[in-house]
């Protein structure tokens, strides 16, 4: 029985949330349209098998078609990113965290890792994760003038806090990560390096952000964001770590793999090797950057002045608009992105001063440069008229003939 029959309520949600991915406007930095081929995979009956260890090594049987697309998805990734081992089962990106500071420390070691109110990620450190909880964290931030990392300050807190393990990444870093100088600051320290590129992956696997491998001892990723495959996480690996990053992800922290998803993740990795991806990758960017230099010449103030990958933060307190206030107005107007604390934040986390602005999926939708500049004038009509709910409404019939002349990859 089809599930519109079996379970109207649920079927009509997703038709519903369909309708909202077809119409709305997403900015939303973390979020993607995963393939039509990946959809399929990850809702296929993958979903129905158990396969407990690694392939070849499976605690059930049955496992002889799962080990392909498990072999699959690691001998694809390996490619894409040019790693030596690959473990593709974290059911996420804190999970793939998770089981590299689980693998390399003890509770209490010393973490070095970047403010969450500075771009940072929950599971780098903050103390409502398990990972501000289980470990010693020393924080590192932006340079208050230029809101860009500080490289001499960092190998200073390294070499003053000798911490065992240093995590280069962000959810919230509108510019390029040198994963060379990171090297460099935790051999001060003699620590572990761990770059987590959950956000830009993608332009990692198009060569177009430099590469954390070469450097990284572990470099852990989603697979949903600008790398635009299924929901999960990945750890990659020097060899002489691939034992205990294994052992660490199951059975350490997980139990069955998410087969299905897994299968997901092969078809994403081989998407990522076409030469369509790349030019995709080079969009975001290019994208990225009109829509930093449209709002900048509108006035608002980009946190670091600009950007070099698929993100950039507005710091909307010149103009005494919450980030909260402006989600929920863009929000009306068809445009959705989320609220975001800047580096050096006064305010809590559910209001913030910022907005964060994410040009991935409009892009797979195909807009280019040209819509990017209609999307500023939208943003700033908006800001601009907060209150006019007639004007909320008048962008919001833009936004949606927009979003009809770039359908999603399923229509
Ligand atoms: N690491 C970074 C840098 C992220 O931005 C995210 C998600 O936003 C994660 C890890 C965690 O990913 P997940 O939501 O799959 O746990």
């Amino acid at each position: 029985m089809p599930l519109r029959t079996v379970d109207p309520e649920i079927y009509n949600v997703i038709r519903k949330e369909t309708e909202r991915q077809k119409t709305k406007l997403n900015l939303i930095a973390s979020e993607n349209y995963a393939s039509l081929a990946v959809l399929q995979a990850q809702g296929s009956v993958m979903t129905n098998k158990y396969a407990e260890g690694y392939s070849g090594k499976r605690y059930y049987g049955g496992c002889e078609f799962v080990d392909v697309a498990e072999d699959l998805a690691i001998e694809r990734a390996k490619k894409v990113f040019g790693a030596e081992h690959v473990n593709v089962q974290p059911h996420s990106g804190s999970q793939a965290n998770m089981a590299v500071y689980f693998a390399m420390l003890k509770h209490g070691d010393t973490i070095m890792s970047m403010d969450l109110s500075h771009g940072g990620h929950l599971s780098h450190g903050s103390h409502v994760n398990f990972s501000g909880k289980l470990f010693n964290i020393v924080p590192y931030g932006v340079d208050r003038e230029t809101k860009a990392l500080d490289y001499d300050a960092l190998m200073e807190i390294s070499r003053k806090n000798k911490p065992k393990l240093i995590v280069a990444g962000a959810s919230a870093y509108p510019r390029e990560i040198d994963f060379k100088r990171f090297r460099e600051i935790a051999d001060a320290a003699g620590a572990y390096l761990l770059t987590d590129i959950a956000h830009i992956a993608g332009l990692v696997a198009a060569g177009i952000h430099s590469d954390p491998v070469p450097y990284a001892d572990f470099v852990t990723s989603t697979t949903h964001k600008t790398l635009r495959g299924p929901r999960g996480g990945m750890i990659m690996c020097r060899s002489e770590y691939a034992k205990e990053i294994d052992k660490n992800v199951f059975p350490g922290i997980q139990g069955g793999p998410l087969m299905h998803v897994i299968a997901a993740k092969a078809v994403a990795f081989k998407e990522a090797m076409s030469p369509d991806f790349k030019d995709y990758q080079k969009q975001i960017v290019a994208n990225a950057k009109k829509m930093a230099d449209e709002l900048s010449g509108f006035g608002y103030d980009l946190v670091s002045g600009g950007t070099d990958n698929h993100l950039m933060l507005i710091d909307l307190s010149p103009l005494d608009i919450t980030g909260k206030e402006g989600e929920a107005k863009l929000g009306e107007a068809g445009i959705i992105l989320n609220k975001n604390t800047i580096p050096f934040e006064t305010k809590s986390p559910f209001i913030t001063s910022g907005i964060r602005i994410g040009t991935p999926a409009v892009t797979t939708r195909g807009m280019k440069e040209k819509e990017m500049v209609q999307i500023a004038q939208a943003i700033d009509e908006t800001i601009m008229n907060m209150d006019d709910s007639g004007k909320l409404k008048e962008i919001n019939s833009r936004m949606v003939e927009l979003c009809r002349q770039f359908p999603i990859p399923y229509e």
